[in-house]
């Protein structure tokens, strides 16, 4: 309540105030008039004139208008009582001018002369407002502008301690990042190394472990043809398996590791399909037997006999998929599929299956198998033996041939591998190759190889007259395959290195030269590369095995890799074929075959 009186007398206050102004303005004008003015709220602003009653100024309010200035009543003095209504100001104004004893219609100069008055008061008293109002203004335009300039002056001081600090940020951030990159970089340079050095001793170890394990396979099949009593068979033929498994093992060791190190390369070439999954059903079938299965495979007829791919690498997935399903399935049916799902002109995509009807695997250990190292379940490994490895390698290895392995398993029914891949047609249809005489993929179990021919291998050989050079640093593998080669009616003589080598050619005559590619000294491809630079130059006279010859020297290198690059690096090298390590003797007898009826 309150507020709203202070409110209303605030506004009376100000009224009056404005008509205090307006009558000191028309008092300035007017000097000599008395000027009253009555306001409509009842007030009365100047000096009060005399016999001058409130009641008469209200009897005047009636008569008075707003456009002229008129007489409105004469005063006991004689005078008369002029006035005007202001509407905007709701005020009338009262003029008495000394001695004005007649009205104003008689003297229409004067009316004209107060109303014109009236008006310059009023605008007096605006402008004098316009003036005030305007310096308020200029002053608050002083003040926002001194705060403006403030506030820019702050802003550039802000902007400039951020500036800084962002200076010294990127300072800190230039040298953190630098120490950090040199930790990197050292951190980096020490893991190079070590995986320099991991590669380098796997590639050792490689050799290593794989040189004894040759010499014991290949011993062992020696022994095995020797007169044998059934206890001592059984024996061999158990040492023969385990070592075989364990050649096995360690190839996937080391591919494992070369996967990893990224360090594996896919090795592409033409193949032949059908000669790939009959490859694989024949290195099984003995082992599906012994467990009464069914093995078999089948090939989409829509499907190029010829396709570009790395064939060693894709049979280690047969490999390894199907003695995965022989391993767990018995008196049941294993069958190798390899289905058209399409094609262009140059690819076509096709799936490759293994299915059997084996043990299955859980749903939930489905996805984990594929991890290495890992099992369906805990008991696998004393049921059924196993690293856990398979899987895994073959798993990267249909990734780098751009698919995805699958898997779809039943508990109890059976389980199918498989996985799609994009090849390219093989432009020139090759002659189709006989079935084995591709090249052995590591992984091959070797076992199933010589129990293929073991009833060939027990004929003893006729002499063949041929001499043949046997280089190869290892002491137990130059015995090994002097005994093979003496079996198959030949005689060697062995060189340690490939400098021995050499004086040995130049001393005697060979028909043809064994050759180990690792060896210290000069290495089987740098003594290769020397025979064929001898061969043609003149020195080629003081060499007896390398002079009077209608061709080269027939040279094969013997490499415990099985891989594509060793093939390639052979033949560059200049070797006109070669053998992997252990020697499939089935295959060096091949060769002597060829040797003999060349010479013949
Ligand atoms: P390994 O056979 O050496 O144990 P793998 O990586 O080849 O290693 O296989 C991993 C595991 O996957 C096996 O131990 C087995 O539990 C399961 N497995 C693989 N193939 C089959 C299959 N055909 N049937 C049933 N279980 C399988």
């Amino acid at each position: 309540m309150t507020n709203f009186f202070d409110d209303v007398f605030a506004d009376i206050a100000d009224g009056d105030e404005d008509l205090r102004d307006l009558l000191q303005h028309l008092s300035n004008i007017l000097p000599d008039a008395a000027v009253v003015i009555y306001s409509d709220r009842g007030t009365v602003i100047g000096d009060p004139l005399p016999q001058f009653s409130t009641e008469m100024l209200d009897g005047c309010r009636e008569q008075a208008d707003c456009t002229t200035v008129k007489s409105l009543c004469q005063l006991p003095t004689g005078e008369w009582l002029n006035g005007i209504r202001v509407d905007e100001h709701q005020a009338l104004f009262f003029i008495v001018a000394e001695g004005q004893k007649t009205t104003l219609s008689e003297v229409p100069q004067l009316a004209t002369l107060y109303h014109n008055s009236i008006k310059l008061a009023l605008l007096q008293k605006i402008h004098e407002e316009a003036v005030i109002e305007n310096e308020q203004l200029g002053r608050r335009i002083e003040v926002v502008s001194s705060k403006h300039t403030q506030l820019l002056d702050d802003n550039h001081r802000q902007f400039l301690l951020i500036r800084e600090k962002e200076k010294e940020y990127a300072k800190k951030l230039e040298s953190e990042i630098a120490r950090q990159t040199k930790v990197l970089r050292k951190t980096n340079a020490r893991l190079e190394e070590a995986s320099r050095l991991k590669s380098e001793f796997l590639a050792n170890m490689s050799h290593e472990l794989r040189t004894p394990l040759n010499a014991i396979i290949g011993f062992i099949g020696l022994l095995s043809e020797t007169e044998l009593t059934v206890e001592q068979a059984e024996f061999a033929d158990t040492i023969k398996k385990a070592s075989s498994s364990l050649l096995v093992l360690i190839n996937d060791i080391l591919d494992l590791a070369k996967i990893e190190a990224g360090k594996l390369e896919l090795y592409v070439d033409s193949f032949n399909l059908d000669g790939l999954a009959k490859n694989a059903e024949e290195m099984f079938r003995s082992q599906a037997l012994e467990k009464n299965n069914t093995l078999k495979y089948r090939i989409d007829p829509s499907l190029p006999s010829h396709l570009i791919g790395d064939e060693n690498r894709l049979r280690q997935i047969l490999i390894n998929l199907v003695g995965n399903a022989l391993k767990f399935t018995s008196k049941g049916e294993v069958a190798i599929e390899v289905d058209k799902i399409d094609d262009t002109e140059e690819d076509v995509r096709l799936r490759f299956s293994v299915k059997d009807t084996g043990i299955g695997i859980p749903k939930e250990r489905q996805k984990a198998i594929f991890d290495k190292f890992t099992q369906a379940d805990g008991s696998t490994t004393r049921k059924y033996g196993g690293t856990g490895l398979g899987l895994a390698i073959t798993n990267q290895l249909v990734s780098l041939m751009g698919g995805k392995i699958g898997i779809e398993s039943i508990e109890g029914k059976g389980s199918t591998f498989s996985f799609i891949i994009c090849l390219k047609k093989s432009e020139a249809q090759k002659e189709t190759l006989p079935v084995d005489s591709g090249v052995e993929s590591e992984s091959t179990g070797v076992s199933e190889r010589t129990e293929a021919e073991d009833g060939r291998t027990e004929k003893k050989a006729v002499e063949t007259g041929l001499k043949i050079l046997v280089v190869e640093d290892n002491l137990v593998n130059q015995r090994l395959v002097s005994i093979m080669l003496k079996k198959a009616g030949c005689s060697s003589d062995v060189a340690g290195d490939g400098v021995k080598a050499l004086e040995k050619l130049k001393a005697n005559q060979y028909d043809f030269v064994l050759m180990d590619v690792q060896m210290p000294n000069m290495d089987g491809h740098a003594a290769t590369r020397k025979i064929r630079e001898i061969e043609s130059s003149e020195e080629k006279e003081s060499f007896r095995s390398l002079v009077g010859r209608s061709k080269p020297l027939y040279i094969v290198g013997l490499t415990a890799h099985a891989r594509k690059e060793d093939e390639l690096q052979c033949y560059e090298a200049g070797m006109d074929h070669y053998l992997t390590k252990p020697i499939v003797k089935e295959k060096l007898m091949q060769v002597i075959e060829d040797m003999r009826r060349q010479k013949a």
